[in-house]
This record gives C-alpha cells, sequence and structure tokens, in this order.
C-alpha cells in the first residue's frame, strides 16, 4: 500500500515547478526520493529524469537509465522511491488514460497542472487521490 499523504517540502515543490517550466511545452518527468513514514511519506531530493517519450507534448516516458541512476543514487542516499512526477503543460491535473494504463509503481504520482499551478497526487491505477502536504517536515 503506497502512503496516505505525501509531504513535499517547498524547496522541491520549487524545483518541480521549475523544471515543468524548463520543459513546457513538453511534459517533465522525475522521482522523489524520501523516507516512508507511519502516517505517510517524506521527499527529501527531487530526480529529474528526461522524457524520452515519442509525443512529449502529450505523454511522458522517463528515460530507463537516468530513472535506474536515480533509483541508485536514492539507495546510496538512504533515500526510497516515494514518489513520481511529470507535468500537464495545457492541464488538467488529473491522470491522463495513457498515465493510468503505463503506470507501473506503488507510489503516488505527482501531476504538476501548469494551466492552473496546481499539485496534485493519485494512486495509480486506481486513480484514488493521494493528499499532498506542501510544508516543512516536523522532524
Ligand atoms: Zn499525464
Amino acid at each position: 500500500m503506497p502512503p496516505v499523504t505525501l509531504l513535499l517540502p517547498p524547496a522541491l515543490v520549487g524545483a518541480l515547478w521549475d523544471h515543468a517550466e524548463r520543459e513546457a511545452p513538453r511534459e517533465c518527468v522525475g522521482a522523489l526520493g524520501g523516507r516512508l513514514m507511519a502516517s505517510g511519506a517524506e521527499a527529501a531530493a527531487l530526480y529529474p529524469l528526461a522524457n524520452v517519450s515519442s509525443d512529449p507534448e502529450r505523454t511522458y516516458l522517463a528515460h530507463p537509465g537516468h530513472l535506474l541512476r536515480a533509483l541508485r543514487a536514492m539507495e546510496a542516499a538512504g533515500l526510497t522511491l516515494v514518489g513520481l512526477y511529470h507535468s500537464h503543460p495545457r492541464g488538467p491535473a488529473e491522470p491522463s488514460l495513457t498515465d493510468t494504463r503505463l503506470a507501473a509503481y506503488p507510489v503516488p504520482y505527482v501531476i504538476a497542472d501548469l494551466r492552473t499551478r496546481t499539485l496534485h497526487a493519485y494512486r495509480l491505477p486506481e486513480g484514488l487521490p493521494v493528499a499532498l502536504r506542501l510544508e516543512e517536515p516536523l522532524d
């Protein structure tokens, strides 16, 4: 079962939007490393990945080598995969049929809707919303 909530500190939120704006009108994609807590997961690092989709303005496909490298970097830092993110340059904030069909990891999928500048997270393929907490960890 993936976490019920995903905590995304402001610095990572900023990095995610920077990545999304840099890639627009193409969709960006990246991984979030962090820690699993009793009440959910806390993201601690963001790993931008290359979108190698043949139609990057409408779909995303993370570069497999980049994803593997990110997962190894997480492991070396004592982190685990707690989320995957991508952008929808023209919205909406909901997962597309392709997003749902291709979802392969049991972690929240964060979608950055550039049109409304909102972030939403879902468990896929179920399509269940995951609560995002955009705040500093309590520690
Ligand atoms: Zn999508």
